[in-house]
C-alpha cells in the first residue's frame, strides 16, 4: 500500500529547465529574473508593487518596517498562525498581542481585535490562514477609524480570492510565502506586495543592505555608480534561481487552485453529514485555495483528534495535527500580550487535523483517505 503524503509540490521538467537556463547565464543571484517574477506577480495579483524576499517571515519583518511599527508599539495577530507571525513584530522591538479567531475561517475578525487593542496599537496582521481569505471589510474599517496600519499575512492565500479579487489586494501591505508547504513555491521565497511606491521602494533597499544602488544595477554597469548606505540593512534578497522557479510556478497557479478546489469539494460531500466533523468551507465574501484543507472532530465523533490521526497513519495516510497556537508555545509562556483568553484559538488547535490535499492526488487516494475517516463513524453508526 503505498502512503499517502500530506502535501507535495507540483513540480517538473519546466522548472528544471528554469532553473537549469539561469545557472547557464551565470547570473544566479538577485537579478533580470526576480525583477521579472515580481512584476509577474503584481499583475497577478492585481497589485501595484511586488518586492521579492528570502521568505514570508522576512516580508513580514521588512513590511513592519516600512510601516513605521517599532519599539514600544503593540501589533495584533493572532495566536493561532504559524509563529512566524507573532514573531515579526518582536525583530522589531514591538510586542505581539494576541486576538481569538473566528470558529469558521480560523481568522481574526475586527470584533476580536477591538477586544485585545491598547494605547499602544499601531498595527494589526491579519492572516489567511490555511489559504482561507480574511474578511477584509470590517479590519479596513476599523483600521481606518483608529489609524492602525493594516498587515496582511498571506503566506497561503495565492489563488485565494475576497469579493470578487485577489487575496491581499485591501490591505496596506501584504506578505507571501513560497515555502513548498504553499502552494506556488521556489524552495524558499517570498514577496511584499503594496499600493505604497514609497514603502515598496524602502522595502527593496532594506532587504539588499539598504544600499542606494542595487546589486543589479550595479552588475549591469561596466563603471559601477559609487553605492551610499542611509540606514542598516538586511540580507532579505531572492535569488534568480528561485525566481526562475517561481515564474513558472506562477504561470500553474490557477490550474492548482481549480484543483485543489474540486478535491476539497469532494472531502466536503463526502463528510457532510458525519456527526462530529465539520470541514472548512469557503466564507460568503471569498473562495479559498485550500492550501490546508482541515477538518474538525468534535465530541460527537467516537474517536478524537488524536484517534483519528492514528487511523489514518495504520492507513498508510500522512495526516497533520491542525494550526498551532503561538502563545501555547514555551517562546510565548508568560508574554505580556496574551492579555485575553483565546477559547475558539485553544479548540481549535486542539481538535483540528490538516487532510492530504495536493495537485497530484488521485481520485483514488482520497477515496482510501476518506474510507479511512469514515471507518470510525461506520463501525459506531453499526454498533459493534
Ligand atoms: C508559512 C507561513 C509563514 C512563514 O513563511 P516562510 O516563507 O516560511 O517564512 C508565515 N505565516 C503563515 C501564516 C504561514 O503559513
Amino acid at each position: 500500500m503505498d502512503r499517502i503524503s500530506v502535501m507535495k509540490p507540483w513540480l517538473g521538467t519546466a522548472e528544471i529547465d528554469a532553473v537549469a537556463e539561469v545557472i547557464a547565464s551565470g547570473w544566479v543571484a538577485q537579478g533580470p529574473r526576480t525583477a521579472a517574477f515580481e512584476e509577474a506577480f503584481a499583475q497577478h495579483q492585481q497589485v501595484a508593487h511586488a518586492v521579492a524576499t528570502s521568505s514570508c517571515t522576512t516580508a513580514l519583518h521588512l513590511a513592519l518596517l516600512v510601516a513605521g511599527v517599532g519599539a514600544g508599539d503593540d501589533v495584533i495577530v493572532p495566536s493561532f498562525s504559524f509563529v512566524a507571525t507573532a514573531n515579526a513584530p518582536t525583530y522589531v522591538g514591538a510586542r505581539p498581542v494576541f486576538a481569538d479567531v473566528d470558529a469558521a475561517t480560523g481568522n481574526i475578525t475586527a470584533q476580536g481585535v477591538r477586544e485585545v487593542l491598547t494605547e499602544k496599537t499601531a498595527a494589526i496582521i491579519a492572516v489567511d490562514q490555511g489559504g482561507m481569505p480574511l474578511d477584509l471589510a470590517p479590519l479596513r474599517q476599523l483600521c481606518d477609524e483608529l489609524h492602525l496600519v493594516l498587515i496582511e499575512d498571506a503566506a497561503c492565500a495565492a489563488g485565494s480570492t475576497y469579493q470578487g479579487a485577489p487575496a491581499g489586494v485591501g490591505a496596506d501591505v501584504s506578505a507571501w510565502s513560497f515555502h513548498p508547504r504553499k502552494l506556488l513555491t521556489t524552495g524558499e521565497g517570498g514577496m511584499l506586495t503594496t499600493g505604497n511606491a514609497s514603502w515598496a521602494q524602502r522595502a527593496r533597499q532594506l532587504r539588499e543592505h539598504a544600499m542606494d544602488v542595487s546589486a543589479a544595477q550595479r552588475h549591469s554597469s561596466t563603471l559601477a555608480p559609487q553605492e551610499s548606505y542611509g540606514e542598516i540593512g538586511y540580507n532579505f534578497r531572492m535569488t534568480d534561481l528561485q525566481a526562475a522557479l517561481g515564474l513558472v510556478q506562477l504561470g500553474k497557479l490557477d490550474a492548482m487552485v481549480e484543483r485543489r478546489r474540486a478535491l476539497a469539494a469532494r472531502y466536503q460531500q463526502a463528510f457532510a453529514g458525519i456527526p462530529g466533523l465539520r470541514c472548512v468551507t469557503d466564507p460568503g465574501y471569498g473562495t479559498s485555495n485550500y492550501q490546508s484543507f482541515w477538518l474538525e472532530v468534535g465530541p460527537e465523533f467516537p474517536v478524537d483528534r488524536e484517534g483519528l490521526l492514528a487511523q489514518l497513519a495504520s492507513d498508510g495516510i500522512s495526516a497533520r495535527r491542525g494550526i498551532m497556537a503561538s502563545h501555547l508555545q514555551p517562546a510565548y509562556a508568560g508574554h505580556s500580550g496574551t492579555t485575553t483568553a483565546l477559547p475558539v484559538t485553544e479548540r481549535l488547535t486542539a481538535n483540528t487535523l490538516i487532510l492530504p490535499l495536493y495537485h497530484q492526488l488521485d481520485e483514488q487516494q482520497q477515496d482510501r483517505v476518506i474510507a479511512s475517516v469514515l471507518a470510525q463513524a461506520l463501525a459506531a453508526a453499526g454498533g459493534e
